[in-house]
């Protein structure tokens, strides 16, 4: 057992009853046997909005599943005592897979252990020109090798139904899948990842950065539509959002990534270059703490507009309009 997955049972042991965990699928790897485990806290009424945090889909940025660790760990200590946060979690589910690439993050590989990039696995193509890291069908040898599509890997197929079951009983989801990567800062992105048009909830995607920027005039995250970044071809939230846009059309599913900027860190130690994690993982002990707690405004920030959704996902037709042009001027003029 490694570190991320002994933390994540301590976690589970002392939430105790509070807590519901799911086996979403065991991994086999040479001798090894991994589960990748699901957590939901909080309501488990049909009718509440949920949020739905991913770590580890890239298990070199395991940094994304420390995060998730941290903030569990919070939200445990608080529940002990913080009325109020159990008040709020009556109203609201939020579900945690905090190492969905559980032999990526053990062995310190973009991939899984078939050599797959989980994040181009989905049958989905992108629109215009690509690069090499849009993924590639030539060889797992190769990075961004994007496996079968048809036949996704058991880790993306475990993530797409945890989507797929919330969608079924709740009528606002999000999902915050979390990743670092080159760039000094963090970013937040929303879909499109396949190809540069806008998608459908363009409109409340912009509502939601313009509550944010009014609530944390001071917050640090560039957010914008993926495809302003990278296009890349199998999109795991590329494909769940079409899916989705299909089967429940009444209802709203934002699916977010948070890109973490890895060179705030390697920035200053330029060592990192030469370690395997050490590109898309800060290594000395108190950059690590800086960034476990960097994100914890953003987490409640979400919390708390996915229970009082009616500021950016219960727009009248005329502000829907007003934000979707806003939207084009700003990430598409
Ligand atoms: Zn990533």
């Amino acid at each position: 057992m490694f570190a991320e997955q002994r933390h994540l049972n301590d976690i589970i042991a002392r939430l105790s009853d509070r807590v519901r965990v799911e086996t979403l699928e065991n991994i086999r790897y040479q001798h090894h046997q991994f589960n990748i485990e699901c957590l939901s806290l909080g309501s488990e009424r049909d009718d509440v909005p949920v949020i739905a945090y991913f770590g580890g889909v890239h298990g070199l940025e395991k940094i994304g599943s420390e995060v998730l660790l941290a903030y569990l760990q919070t939200l445990t200590q608080l529940l002990e005592w913080d009325q109020e946060l159990q008040q709020r979690l009556e109203h609201l589910r939020l579900v945690f897979v905090p190492i969905i690439n559980p032999v990526g993050v053990w062995r310190g590989t973009r991939c899984n252990g078939n050599g797959v990039d989980l994040m181009r696995n989905a049958p989905i193509e992108s629109v215009g020109k690509t690069k090499l890291y849009s993924g590639q069908k030539i060889s797992s040898r190769l990075p961004w090798f994007r496996g079968n599509p048809e036949a996704m890997e058991p880790e993306a197929q475990a993530l797409c139904r945890v989507i797929r079951q919330q969608i079924k009983s709740s009528r606002l989801l999000m999902a915050v899948d979390l990743h670092s990567g080159f760039g000094i800062r963090d970013r937040l992105w929303f879909p499109y990842a396949s190809h540069k048009t806008p998608f459908p909830n363009l409109a409340e995607a912009h509502a939601l950065k313009q509550l944010f920027d009014d609530c944390y005039p001071h917050h640090f995250y560039q957010i914008e539509p993926m495809s302003q970044e990278y296009v890349i071809s199998g999109d795991l939230w590329d494909y769940l959002y079409g899916e989705l846009k299909q089967t429940h059309p009444d209802k709203l599913f934002m699916p977010l990534t948070l890109e973490m900027g890895s060179w705030q860190w390697l920035r200053k130690n330029p060592l990192h270059l030469f370690s395997r994690h050490g590109l898309f993982h800060p290594m000395l002990p108190h950059r690590q703490q800086r960034i476990l707690r960097r994100h914890l405004t953003l987490f409640d920030f979400l919390f708390r507009a996915m229970l009082y959704p009616n500021a950016w996902a219960e727009l009248t037709p005329e502000k829907r309009l007003q934000q979707h042009q806003q939207a084009l001027q700003l990430w598409y003029a």
